[in-house]
């Protein structure tokens, strides 16, 4: 655990991050200056301008009302600020619990990885995990989604390349409900360029999961890059008018990402961070803890 939250924090201290860490170790007086600064840095770190903006809202309100006049005074709040905006209003997969998890998300962002690492995160919770190589797109995709279930130590169902998504979907049922498995991984093809076909095809993986798994809860996440910022935003805006998402994967957290990304998606979507990848390593996923985030980025 402790190695995590370190890899979490030293991503995070990059430039953005680091700034708003700077801002926050001192006792600077709060004023007008310090509010700017403040702002500049939620900028640099990736929260937006929406979402910084309600920020500083909030943060001079309750400087007003507890009477806080330092920075180190006020870091606390800052942590429950941020934590109370990136919090899901319901928590993710009660154990034991069957679902279905579409996971999307465009070439490079660490989708077949994070799939892996879900594989195994789940496998370690006790549950049942199976993954359905629904990215017969890319050749290679299947082959990279066989080697991670092999090192996750879990079943993969797969086609041919070029063979229908949803079909490969509906054999991957078959086998969950004949093992008596009770999560189902579904690896799909991210391609953006295509929003109609992306969105028709998605919905017909969810047709068939609602019409043979009725009573199971099937949710899509999607894989977004941390490091690409703002980019990842608007990957997200795009995905989630095509389809419907219901959580984020944000992966690379170790490398040069600034973090504000995950208090955008939240504030501007009303999609919750559901997962944080820190690395390549199979170890490295966990479910999102908004509130260790929030110190991680504050320093
Ligand atoms: P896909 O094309 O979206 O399926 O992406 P891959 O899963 O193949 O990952 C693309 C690259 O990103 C690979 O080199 C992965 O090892 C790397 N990667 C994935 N997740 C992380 C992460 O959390 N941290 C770091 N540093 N690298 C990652």
């Amino acid at each position: 655990m402790a190695g995590f939250f370190e890899k979490l924090k030293g991503g995070l201290s990059q430039t953005g991050g680091g700034l708003l860490a700077g801002l926050f170790a001192g006792d600077a007086r709060i004023d007008g200056d310090f509010y700017d600064e403040l702002e500049e840095a939620l900028i640099l770190a990736d929260v937006g301008m929406p979402t910084s903006t309600k920020i500083l809202g909030q943060l001079k309100e309750t400087v007003r009302a507890q009477n806080i006049h330092t920075s180190g005074e006020a870091k606390q709040a800052m942590v429950e600020l941020l934590t109370g905006i990136m919090r899901p209003e319901e928590s993710f997969l009660p154990q034991a619990g069957q679902a279905v998890l579409l996971i999307v998300g465009v070439n490079g962002v660490g989708k077949t990885t994070s799939i892996g690492k879900l594989a195994h995160y789940y496998k370690q919770q006790g549950q049942k995990p199976l993954l359905a190589a629904a990215d017969t797109f890319r050749a290679a995709a299947a082959e990279q989604l066989r080697i991670w279930a092999g090192r996750a130590d879990v079943p993969i169902v797969s086609q041919g390349e070029g063979a229908d998504p949803a079909a490969v979907v509906f054999d991957a049922i078959a086998s969950y409900k004949a093992k008596g498995l009770n999560l189902l991984l579904v690896d799909t093809a991210g391609r953006l360029h295509n929003k109609k076909n992306l969105m028709a095809e998605l919905s017909k993986m969810r047709r068939i999961v609602e019409r043979e798994l009725p009573e199971v809860r099937c949710e899509t996440l999607l894989v977004l890059d941390a490091v690409t910022g703002q980019n990842a935003l608007a990957q997200a805006k795009a995905f989630g008018e095509a389809a419907g998402l219901t959580g984020i994967i944000l992966t690379k957290l170790d490398g040069t990402a600034k973090g504000g990304v995950a208090l955008a998606v939240r504030e501007e979507l009303g999609v919750p961070v559901r997962f944080v990848g820190v690395g390549e390593g199979i170890d490295d996923l966990q479910p999102f803890d908004p509130e260790a985030f929030a110190r991680a980025l504050l320093g």
